[in-house]
């Protein structure tokens, strides 16, 4: 099972006022951003804990709790709502030295315009109209990345869109503290798959590196047997196992071997303190399989994976897995294999050589055991489904030299049209937005990876969010994109991320 990776974490509301108003009026203040901070405490929709912070009068108290921010590891990310006129130069170390992502919530404590009995008190106390767009200038003009929230809170979507802005910045977070193992390196030649570690460190904080995959064969191997019993009972409750791999069965073997791949793979993940990983099928020293079946099984448990060598997928699977946690659906691996071109009927077949993670469905999936012609090892075990019919997103990161790119593409899975009764590999089938042509032409444009996440549990304002808290372009395309469109902003994103990055 996935720790839940909003466990023990916070977001910090704070609140902007002045010392011009004295006392009784800062007590009104101090009250009224507790019931905000409140509200959004209580809403089910945000799943990261939101702790009220005294109301911030002056520059000193803004740098300190900003500094206190900054220092506690617990807290992901601040949330600033100008409850009065907080006079922004007040603001301008403390922004300077915020390192945690930024909501800006636009809000009042009231819903309405109380016509009858409005006098100046009520109007100088609930002044976050200008008190706000005063904070949006000096964000805006101090280039501080921020998302801004507008409405009240008693509207269910202002919750949703903070929630979803708290997702993005718990994916910031992991990224930020996550370490990759990778047995092995790139499949060799692959171009898009790789990519510059050290420059994802300094852009992400991921920690990327290799292992020796003989290390990993050495612990498949002194996996007990009693560890490898239990795991059986286990799968037998979760899976439609093909009878020969069964105990008892010809191939039980070839399980026992993929259940003996998960436990070690597991335990060096483990001991590494490592949340991802990928593997190389023309680097798989003394394993007797190509990890498939354990590759599944992780993943399922909220690991990131890569195929191939290739990293840069597997941190976004992990992202994505933190991301998306609770919440309905799933995330995988998956690759572009093919197409369905047929007028009024196109469609994209997705899978791997083995390895999509079984989130991806609610059924339950077969355990079988098939040939496979590349790896030039025995045969692996893997899980077959299709993946259930849904609303998703396809997220690719490609190495441009300069900078990194994500590419996110709206799908609507759909399943396929007929069964594939002689595809012995789990897959997905879906309908890109905003209609095949014009998705494949724009994904071919941005030079995005035939490798991507395709998550069924997040919404692109998560990966919106994520891209912008990372200072990292997204190239969207969604229901409104045009051919034209896209590529004009693929050319101003590449003027602007030179720009921005220093020249
Ligand atoms: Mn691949």
């Amino acid at each position: 099972m996935m720790k839940n990776p909003f466990e023990g974490k916070e977001i910090w509301f704070l609140t902007g006022s002045q010392g011009l108003y004295g006392p009784e009026v800062l007590d009104q203040v101090r009250d009224q951003s507790k019931q905000i901070a409140g509200a959004l405490e209580e809403a089910q929709d945000i799943p990261v804990k939101v702790v009220w912070k005294p109301v911030l009068t002056d520059a000193d108290n803004i740098l300190e709790t900003v500094r206190q921010a900054n220092a506690s590891q617990n807290v992901i990310g601040v949330i600033a709502w100008m409850h009065t006129f907080s006079p922004a130069r007040m603001w301008i170390r403390g922004l300077d030295a915020l390192q945690r992502p930024l909501l800006h919530l636009h809000t009042q404590l009231a819903l309405q315009v109380p016509w009858s009995t409005i006098d100046m008190d009520y109007m100088n106390l609930n002044q976050a109209a200008h008190g706000d767009r005063e904070f949006g200038y000096i964000l805006t003009r101090m280039g501080v990345p921020r998302v801004s929230v507008v409405g009240h809170v008693s509207n269910p979507k202002v919750l949703h869109r903070v929630g979803v802005w708290s997702r993005a910045a718990a994916g910031w977070h992991e990224i930020n503290t996550m370490k990759m193992v990778r047995f092995g390196d790139n499949m060799r030649n692959v171009a898009v798959t790789d990519g510059n570690k050290t420059e994802a460190a300094i852009r992400f904080g991921v920690a990327v590196n290799t292992w020796s995959v003989n290390e990993l064969a050495e612990a498949v191997d002194a996996v007990s047997e009693d560890k490898v019993d239990s795991l059986v009972e286990e799968y037998k409750g979760l899976y439609e196992i093909q009878p020969e791999l069964l105990p008892g069965g010809d191939r039980h073997d070839s399980l026992r071997y993929a259940a003996k791949q998960e436990v070690a793979l597991r335990g060096f993940l483990e001991s590494e303190d490592a949340t991802a990983f990928t593997d190389t099928f023309e680097d798989l020293g003394a394993l007797k399989q190509l990890p498939g079946f354990a590759v599944q099984r992780l993943m399922s448990d909220g690991y990131g994976f890569g195929a191939e060598g290739d990293w840069k997928t597997g941190i976004l699977i992990r992202v994505a897995k933190v991301m998306g946690y609770g919440l309905p659906g799933g995330a995988s691996l998956m690759e572009d294999y093919c197409y369905g071109l047929e007028e009024g009927n196109k469609k994209i077949l997705g899978a791997h050589m083995l390895e999509i993670c079984p989130s991806l469905t609610e059924k339950k999936p077969r355990m079988e055991i098939h040939p496979l012609g590349i790896g030039d090892r025995e045969d692996p075990v893997r899980l077959v489904f299709d993946a259930d019919p849904t609303e998703g997103t396809v997220v690719a990161m490609s190495d441009l030299r300069d900078r990194f790119r994500l590419t996110a593409n709206v799908v609507k899975v759909t399943g396929p049209d007929e069964p594939m009764p002689n595809l012995p590999v789990a897959r997905a089938v879906w309908e890109p937005a905003p209609d095949f042509e014009t998705s494949a032409t724009c994904w071919l444009a941005a030079g995005a990876a035939h490798h991507t996440v395709l998550s069924t549990a997040l919404e692109l304002d998560t990966w919106r969010d994520f891209a912008k808290i990372a200072g990292v372009e997204l190239a969207v395309i969604d229901e409104d994109t045009t051919v034209h469109s896209f590529e004009d902003s693929l050319a101003w994103n590449a003027v602007y991320y030179r720009v921005n990055t220093g020249i």
